[in-house]
């Protein structure tokens, strides 16, 4: 959510640099962009509501040549996006960028606006620009001033600031919002997430929460609560610039989704899956009775793929919440609970605030996260990393999948220690394992055919059935399609139709059905007839051979059969490339749906 990308150093084309951080950052979702840079001793402020495009056409008769600048680019929270909404904000002597949430904003500005201070936006931001400058009147240090206004806040924040007075430092400060600073030679900077520094340098420092630091041209200082230096490591990205670009791929979504086979035989290869050294690298999760699932979005999605594996191989019950929900709901816990919390980003404000709860009562954690070195990857117990390189369509596809993939990981690791699997599945398992990629790569390659897509683009509604996994399967499908081509689109169990939403089944309405599990076929089979008897447009993912009467299906999309335990991971990438056609079948903007955030970071 947001990006901020800041920079200090030699002399630079600062507007260019500024602009082109953002553009990397724009994966993060945004509705609007802003500058402010150095300028002749001054520090001037460009900002446009939309997007990065209309703030380059504001800026494009500027040459700078700068030492000092900051951009951002808002997800509005607090004012709806304009202008004067944009960061960054400047008051009196301070200018700065800001991602997250003052919770406290409303009593703090009364205060400020007691002491005759004017605001010219809506926002939360604008006031701790303004909380800055009042304290800046009595205490000059910049250290003790940040600290002092931190103190005051309440909510979440990574802060980019320049003071007036100091154009030779830029300052910066978390609190539940991530921040890096990155480091090359003359020249160091801020920002959200790695792309947006990666032309420049792949060295780049994790800020802990509170922690201020202060960058110079040729320094980057960091100090911890108690104000005194600290020293935080030094960390090398293994991002490459190459990476960062959707070349050959019109987008990212579809970059992404190619890379599915690849990332897959990695994360086999990386955990060894299928050889000895798995049982060492994945843990056993047998001494746990229960599990709870937390997470938001398609991670919940995951999870809920995730129950229905654990539950039917690994013998664990498994309950799968909603962050959000989970933190103001009454949990049971007993001491056999394990609560697995998984995010993209592991910086989901939500899933953080249910882990901090969690570990707090003495629960055992296991978090999946992508993000190396985020909050949740550092605050949780044990963390296992999805290793899908960094995931820039807004909406995700690799990530989901490698979090089923991880989960799929756990319960057959568990259901060996519990000595659950015959020795017919677990050949079967490994077989799998050899074949899935390559069966992948192909069917997506050279089978997959986007017609389905055509009929459903021009539908107004869509409707997903499954039964048990693939109901599971299909939510994640379905809010892909909703995601990105903003057509309606609702997954029902697939014998829970009937009890209602038939009602909305039309003439011509496509009906997404997934069937893979053997022993409920001819049940969704049946529910599939129901559907055509109303005008439903049949469309059918399955496995090849699974159906034999083809009666009532209008489309059939059917990929190799694999191990059940593993059988997701191929019909998952499925899903995401019909939402992905039928998206740009629609026009829609693909790789940044409008009003979605990547990584949500604000609860
Ligand atoms: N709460 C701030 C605003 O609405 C910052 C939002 C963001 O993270 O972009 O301006």
């Amino acid at each position: 959510m947001c990006g901020i990308i800041g920079y200090i150093g030699k002399k630079q084309n600062v507007i260019e640099l500024l602009i082109n951080g953002l553009k990397s950052l724009e994966y993060r979702g945004y509705d609007s962009a802003g500058i402010a840079y150095l300028e002749q001793d001054k520090i001037k402020v460009v900002k446009a509501l939309g997007k990065i495009a209309s703030l380059e056409e504001k800026t494009k008769n500027l040459n700078i040549l700068s030492t000092l600048g900051i951009g951002h680019t808002r997800w509005a929270t607090h004012g709806k996006p304009s202008d004067e909404n944009s960061h960054p904000h400047k008051v009196g002597h301070v200018t700065l960028i800001h991602n997250g949430i003052i919770e406290n904003y409303q009593v703090l500005k009364e205060m400020l606006l007691q002491e005759g201070y004017t605001f010219q936006s809506e926002t939360d931001t604008e006031i701790v620009a303004g909380l800055l400058d009042f304290y800046l009147k009595q205490e000059n240090n910049k250290l003790k001033l940040i600290q002092q206004v931190i103190n005051l806040l309440k909510g979440s924040f990574a802060l980019g600031i320049i003071f007036d007075d100091d154009t030779n430092h830029l300052y910066a400060v978390r609190q539940d919002s991530p921040l890096i600073l990155g480091t090359a030679e003359n020249m160091n900077f801020i920002a959200s997430d790695i792309p947006a520094i990666i032309k420049y340098t792949n060295q780049y420092i994790l800020l802990e929460n509170k922690d201020i630091a202060i960058l110079s041209e040729d320094s980057i200082q960091i100090f911890g609560e108690n104000l005194l230096k600290v020293e935080r490591k030094l960390l090398t990205s293994s991002l490459s610039i190459e990476e960062a670009r959707k070349t050959p791929y019109e987008h990212f979504m579809l970059k992404e989704i190619m890379e599915e086979p690849s990332l897959l035989e990695k994360i086999f290869s990386i955990y060894g899956f299928g050889t000895p050294s798995f049982l060492e690298k994945i843990p056993d999760l047998s001494k746990y009775k229960r599990i709870h699932i937390v997470a938001c979005g398609s991670a919940m999605y995951a999870g809920l793929v995730g129950k229905s594996l654990m539950e039917e191989y690994a013998d664990i019950e498994t309950s799968v919440y909603i962050a959000s929900e989970y933190r103001y709901q009454k949990n049971f816990y007993q001491e056999d609970t394990l609560v697995i919390f998984i995010s993209q980003s592991g910086e989901t404000a939500d899933t953080i605030a249910c882990l901090r709860l969690v570990k707090k009562l003495g629960i055992d954690t296991l978090a999946l996260v992508n993000v190396y070195g985020s909050t949740i990857a550092r605050e949780v117990d044990q963390v296992l990393y999805l290793y899908a390189g960094v995931e820039i369509a807004v909406a995700t596809t690799k990530a989901y999948l490698l979090q089923v993939t991880l989960l799929s990981m756990l319960v057959y690791r568990t259901s060996i220690a519990k000595d659950l699997l015959n020795k017919e599945n677990q050949e079967q398992i490994k077989e799998s394992i050899l074949h899935i990629t390559k069966i992948l790569e192909e069917f997506l390659n050279k089978e997959f055919r986007a017609e389905a897509s055509k009929i459903i683009a021009k539908a107004s509604d869509v409707f997903f059935l499954g039964r048990g996994i693939d109901y599971a399967i299909s939510l994640e499908g379905s809010l892909k399609l909703k995601e990105i081509s903003y057509l309606h689109s609702e997954a029902y169990q697939a014998g829970e139709l009937k009890h209602g939403t038939i009602s909305l089944v039309e003439e011509g309405t496509p009906v997404i059905t997934v069937i893979t599990d053997h022993r409920l076929m001819d049940k969704t089979m049946s529910n599939l007839k129901e559907v055509k008897a109303r005008g439903a447009y049949n469309v059918l993912i399955t496995t090849k051979d699974l159906i034999k009467n083809h009666d009532g299906i209008d489309l059939e999309i059917a990929i190799d059969e694999v191990h059940p335990l593993l059988q997701p991971l191929l019909i998952v990438p499925i899903l995401q490339m019909i939402a992905y056609h039928t998206a740009k079948i629609r026009g829609c903007d693909i790789d940044q749906p409008r009003n979605l955030a990547k990584s949500v970071t604000v609860e």
